[in-house]
């Protein structure tokens, strides 16, 4: 696999299967049993009854390294940011089937030292840093600055808690002319290097874990989003320019069925808002495919948490990828299949 230097050219939106390995405990149960055979690079069918053949921008096997799917995913999406647009990245798929190992991996050991289980969240990183420098040492003329802020919040339940101050909970979103969308209060830190913005990413995920144990939740039933915010300055003939664009990173929450027959109070109103955001997220999407073969015009935003915090980020020229991860066991061919149904909708 290579960098592509066409993905995105004719959409906004990509959509990418990654299958990953078979689990020892999907061997213990159901042997290697597939319930999906991967046709070729653009292509896997469902092999269950009846057969099912999707195509997609791109089919990853569980041979795939980290380091090819940043190439392929992660550095157009900072280039894309470099050039002053918006990206977002997602990671959709059921409990188990790799979001977490894609975004993020390992992060304790960083990205030195060739860590290859290292995931597309530091791995973006380490690329955007060296483009800064890059682009500064180019336009030095133009007196080039970056600033870099990130911030990482958590989606539970339809309300937003701030993972580097784990006690701000129930943040509000707001809207006004100069920032955009926004959440009020949310802690942004600046970082200037890999190193800094791995650490708030390793602070988060901490806070991440203590905050589902406190609740008494699996983490796996909030969406958490890393957000970097890029600011540039630079002068060209006399005048003052000034740019901002986000990068998101979404570790979606488990795209399971979630049942709400035998739930009560608590549990049946987080049931049916995560089946109610990830069903928002994808009519977000598309639309979006819609507006921009001019087919429609309305966009659901404002139908759940995440779409309307990332509006600005969704649609427009911002870059959309989606990650939708799969197991190959037959244990999961039926959330298999409504994942690779779910990405379908979004081409
Ligand atoms: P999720 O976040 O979707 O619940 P995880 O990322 O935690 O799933 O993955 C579940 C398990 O499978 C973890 O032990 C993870 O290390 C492993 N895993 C997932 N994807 C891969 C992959 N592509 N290669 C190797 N192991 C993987
Ligand atoms: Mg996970």
């Amino acid at each position: 696999l290579q960098e592509d230097p066409s993905f995105w050219k004719d959409n906004n939106v990509q959509v990418v299967i990654r299958v990953r390995p078979l689990s020892s405990s999907e061997i213990s149960v159901q042997g290697d049993k597939r319930c999906v055979r991967q046709d070729s690079g653009q292509s896997i069918t469902w092999t269950c009854h009846p057969e099912s053949r999707f195509t997609f921008d791109l089919v990853a096997d569980e041979h795939i390294t980290q380091e090819s799917l940043f190439k392929v995913a992660g550095v157009p999406m900072v280039e894309n940011c470099m050039a002053g647009y918006n990206s977002c990245m997602f990671a959709y798929g059921q409990t188990g089937s790799g979001k977490t190992h894609t975004m993020l991996g390992d992060i304790e050991n960083g990205t030195r030292g060739n860590n290859e289980n290292c995931g597309m969240t530091p791995r973006v990183f380490e690329h955007l840093f060296l483009r800064i420098q890059k682009e500064k040492e180019i336009r030095r003329d133009e007196k080039l600055s970056f600033t870099c802020k990130c911030s990482f919040l958590e989606i539970y339940n339809e309300q937003i808690l701030d993972l580097l101050n784990p006690n701000a909970t129930n943040l509000q979103l707001r809207e006004d002319a100069k920032r955009g969308m926004h959440v009020e209060n949310l802690t942004e830190h600046e970082v200037s290097n890999a190193r800094e913005a791995l650490q708030q990413l390793i602070e988060g995920a901490a806070n991440r874990k203590v905050a589902s144990t406190n609740m008494n939740r699996a983490s796996s039933r909030s969406h958490s989003v890393f957000t970097c915010l890029i600011e540039s300055k630079w002068e060209s003939q006399g005048i003052k320019h000034h740019r901002f664009s986000h990068l998101n990173l979404v570790d979606l929450a488990g795209s399971e069925r979630q049942k709400s027959s035998g739930a009560e109070g608590e549990r049946l109103k987080e049931a049916s808002n995560i089946n109610k955001s990830l069903s928002t997220l994808g009519h977000v999407i598309t639309s979006l495919i819609a507006v921009s073969n001019k087919k429609s015009q309305h966009v659901p935003y404002r139908d759940s948490k995440l779409t309307f915090l990332l509006q600005d980020s969704l649609g427009g020229n911002s870059k959309t990828t989606i990650i939708a991860n799969i197991s190959p066991s037959s244990c999961c061919a039926a959330e298999t299949l409504s994942t690779l149904k779910f990405a379908q909708r979004a081409k």
